[in-house]
């Protein structure tokens, strides 16, 4: 198995049996992100406490990429603080439009995501979760 489809079956596995998926029923922080080139819409629900992500949904409809960020996503965020989720946020941007040919580990499964650089338009697409989490973290209750 080439490593390219060792990625598409990593993002169909998140596509089809996502992570995290729902709302948490009294979050506090919430946010709701649109890519209109592409139809994605992501809804991300968050419980932090003293700075940390305690516990974080997704749910949302939209092509494969834009779903399987967002179930990834919740994987890597979960027990991170604020802090470390710029930082975590910052490199995977730098991945997904090529800037980073050595993608950090601390990005987990998001590496398969790495192949968006080629399609400048899904870039949008697997970079919603990223930037509705952290609109959701501006926001408080
Ligand atoms: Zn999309």
């Amino acid at each position: 198995m080439s490593l390219n489809d060792l990625f598409t079956e990593i993002i169909l596995d998140h596509y089809q049996h996502p992570h995290n998926h729902g709302l948490i029923s009294s979050p506090s922080h919430f946010s709701r992100g649109f890519n209109e080139s592409c139809g994605d819409d992501i809804q991300i629900s968050l419980l932090v406490e003293k700075d940390i992500i305690v516990d974080v949904k997704f749910s949302g409809a939209g092509c494969s990429i834009s779903q399987a960020s967002a179930s990834i996503m919740t994987d890597i965020v979960r027990g991170k603080s604020v802090d470390q989720i710029k930082t975590l946020a910052g490199k995977f941007y730098d991945m997904v439009k090529g800037n980073e040919a050595n993608p950090d580990e601390d990005l987990g499964d998001a590496v398969a995501l790495q192949g968006v650089a080629k399609f400048p338009v899904r870039v949008k697409c697997a970079t919603l979760a990223w930037h509705t989490l952290e609109e959701a973290l501006k926001q408080q209750k």
